[in-house]
């Protein structure tokens, strides 16, 4: 069985649409693929319509949140939800909330590098996504890429997008508790996403990750393209001991990144857990 539990399309920062991101993942040999866009489930439909047989579809969604940095701040940190019920009002709600802040939040940033002479046009950046996707940096790097100011999405962001930058800047993402909690209440599997990512930024101590377990999370994403075999070790035992799930996934963006789908995967046992944990809080689910 090769399980791959983290995956964008074009409804968030994917290059893929949701029918190719399901005929790619077939095609790279996968039995299970999840989808799960940046704060929204706009593109379940229709990945599920276009599932090739033998396939099956896992649907949840990254969700923006912010945690605890241990010093009196906060740190930018990712969940992904999974099997929740789409219809919940909270997640509903919060989810249009966080796409606005998204369009805000790039927005702002496009203006400062227009300001400073960068060839960006904000209004036509925002103009180029549906008027309810979340926009995220990937489409302000292709903006870059395609006017030639730098070769490829990953030197956009270290060169200007990453915190640091005089043009980065945060959003008011949701508090990692509420997103938690919001999950878990309709029905869904809380998994930390790429809890060690540093090369994205500062990232959530071990002591925080045991207060989100405390706080109802569910599992953490070990295996990740971003991070190194001592992260993996790290975060591996960290939830063993917290009797976490530990998932691996490629977190494939199409085109904007260069990993593979299928690259890391999920054990199947862990699977199995979280659909286990899903189908005992909400009845109704339904996977693939
Ligand atoms: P945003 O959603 O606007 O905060 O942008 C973050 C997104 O950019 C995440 O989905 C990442 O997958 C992607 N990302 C972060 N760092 C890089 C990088 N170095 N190269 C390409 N994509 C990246
Ligand atoms: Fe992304
Ligand atoms: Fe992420
Ligand atoms: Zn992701």
């Amino acid at each position: 069985m090769r399980i791959d539990l983290h995956t964008h399309s074009t409804e968030s920062d994917g290059t893929e649409t949701p029918a190719e991101l399901v005929t790619a993942a077939a095609a790279a040999g996968l039995d299970v693929v999840a989808i799960t866009d940046h704060d929204t489930t706009a593109g379940w439909a229709a990945a599920a319509e276009a599932l090739p047989a033998g396939l099956r579809l896992i649907r949840g969604a990254e969700f923006s949140a912010v945690a605890p940095d241990g010093e009196g701040g906060q740190l930018s940190v990712h969940l992904l939800g999974y099997l929740f019920d789409p219809a919940s009002a909270a997640i509903v709600a919060e989810q249009a909330r966080l796409r606005t802040e998204r369009r805000v939040r790039l927005r702002t940033m496009a203006e400062r590098m227009a300001a400073d002479g960068f060839p960006v046009d904000p209004d036509a950046l925002l103009a180029q996504l549906p008027p309810e996707a979340p926009a995220g940096r990937p489409h302000l790097a292709r903006v870059l890429v395609s006017a030639g100011v730098v070769g490829s999405v990953g030197e956009a962001f270290y060169r200007y997008l990453v915190p640091g930058s005089p043009y980065y800047t945060d959003r008011a993402d949701t508090e990692v508790d509420t997103t938690i909690r919001m999950i878990r209440a309709a029905g869904g599997v809380p998994v930390l996403a790429h809890a060690f990512a540093r090369r994205r930024g500062p990232v959530v101590s071990a002591e925080v990750i045991v207060e989100l377990a405390a706080a109802g999370l569910a599992g953490l994403e070990v295996d990740h393209p971003d991070h190194s075999d001592d992260d993996r070790a790290a975060l591996r035992e960290l939830a063993a001991g917290l009797d976490l799930l530990a998932t691996g996934s490629s977190d494939y963006h199409g085109g904007n990144k260069t990993v593979r789908l299928g690259q890391e995967t999920t054990d199947p046992q862990a699977l199995e857990r979280i659909e286990a944990l899903a189908a005992g809080s909400l009845v109704g689910v339904v996977v693939g």
